[in-house]
């Protein structure tokens, strides 16, 4: 098998070239570069980009500051989001890059309805337990307490949508409850489910499929990214596109490392060497499916562990919700936060303070949480100076170790 340094080394040596030549942050970084003295251990002695050093001057890595772009943020679980770039032309060839596998898959196409768990709306920060949407029904992760979870299941039958996008735990806890309140789902018209923005372990996978069946494919990408890798009819995760480069840093000996990536299909706002901040290796591209694109393996992400108060649970995206709407009002309000549920009912809320954080932001902070919280809830705010932050995916929840 061709080396895929072989295969890339030119458009790589081309897209340094153009991020030197037009970004004012690469300018620097990438002055070693040049024609002549082209090779892989040129290209590997690029630092590795971290999210933490361009939070806050992500305009300094754009090649173009005439074009009117696409914005979005990453959804910052330690407080702070990145705000990502992308021309209107690249996000484009993205998306129909995500739905030519779709419809590969599936046959799912832009036109179908889907219904998908979600936390709130990213643009006026709205948290309707079920809304719809241009085609898309959205169901509220910030309860799914059993008698929401019957409610989401009626709204399904009604809105009759031919696919769900989901993150494993949401779905997973919902194909539990159809099992336990034996509802029939050959009654939802459902074809093809994507997981995306977290594992998807085997036993989630197991419990999902007996539900809805074989349709179950897995999406590895980011908000940086968008598709990097989808998994296949075999439930090995391909690499999607020959336009970014993958390497696996400092891997032990299994062959896990940082996943890094520099995205060719985005020239307008290079991420070279970008560390994703997940784990994991590269397997080569010996799969039943036929596909010539390397596998890829994920790891060290924990399953998200839930909020739990006797009968009450709710995705802890719900803490990550309060704060974005407190940094959207009060900018710089709390640059980085983490909750510790240390009782059926307390939680203890540490966050480091930035000048944003008024007497008012904070207040806002404490009304989010009671309005999303259950009443009897109570919770202890401390500030602190920073927060240590621990493995490849910094946890911003920690949930109580109840001995049920
Ligand atoms: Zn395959």
């Amino acid at each position: 098998m061709k080396n895929r340094w072989d295969d890339i080394q030119i458009n790589l040596l081309e897209f340094m070239k153009h991020a030197a030549g037009q970004s004012p942050f690469y300018k620097e970084r990438l002055k070693e570069i040049s024609d002549t003295n082209w090779n892989q251990s040129v290209f590997e002695e690029i630092p590795i980009l971290k999210k933490y050093e361009i939070i806050g001057k992500e305009e300094s890595l754009l090649t173009n500051q005439m074009t009117k772009l696409y914005i979005e943020y990453t959804s910052g679980s330690t407080g702070q989001p990145l705000k990502c770039y992308k021309s209107h032309e690249e996000k484009w060839k993205k998306a129909k890059l995500l739905w030519g596998l779709r419809t590969k898959h599936r046959e799912v196409g832009p036109k179908d309805l889907y219904a998908m768990f979600y936390a709130f709306n990213e643009e006026d920060l709205s948290t309707d337990s079920v809304a719809i949407n241009n085609k898309v029904m959205y169901l509220s992760m910030l309860d799914m307490s059993p008698k929401r979870l019957d409610d989401y299941y009626e709204a399904l039958l009604k809105y009759r949508p031919q696919w769900i996008l989901s993150v494993s735990t949401a779905l997973y806890l919902f194909a539990n409850h159809i099992l336990e309140r034996k509802l029939d789902p050959s009654e939802l018209p459902i074809k093809y489910i994507e997981i995306n923005g977290e594992m998807l372990f085997e036993y989630q996978k197991e419990t999902i499929e007996k539900v809805f069946g074989s349709i179950i494919y897995n999406h590895y990408g980011s908000r940086e990214f968008w598709c990097i890798a989808m998994s296949c009819n075999y439930g090995n995760l391909h690499l999607a596109t020959e336009q970014m480069y993958v390497e696996i840093i400092k891997p032990n000996k299994e062959g896990f490392g940082n996943v890094v990536i520099t995205d060719l299909s985005n020239r307008v706002w290079p991420l070279i060497r970008y560390d994703t901040g997940d784990i994991g290796r590269l397997i080569g591209n010996k799969c039943k499916c036929g596909s010539v694109h390397p596998i890829i393996e994920i790891t060290g992400g924990r399953s998200t562990q839930y909020i739990q108060s006797g009968n009450w649970i709710s995705n802890p995206i719900l803490f990550h919700y309060a704060v974005t709407k407190v940094n959207r009002l009060f900018p710089d309000a709390i640059r980085q936060f983490r909750v510790t549920q240390t009782d059926e009912k307390k939680f203890l809320f540490l966050l480091v303070p930035g000048i944003g954080l008024v007497e008012e932001a904070e207040l806002l902070l404490k009304q989010e949480l009671q309005s999303k919280l259950p009443h009897d809830m109570d919770i202890t705010f401390i500030h602190q100076g920073k927060i240590e932050i621990e493995g490849p995916k910094f946890d911003y929840f920690i949930p109580y170790q109840s001995k049920r």
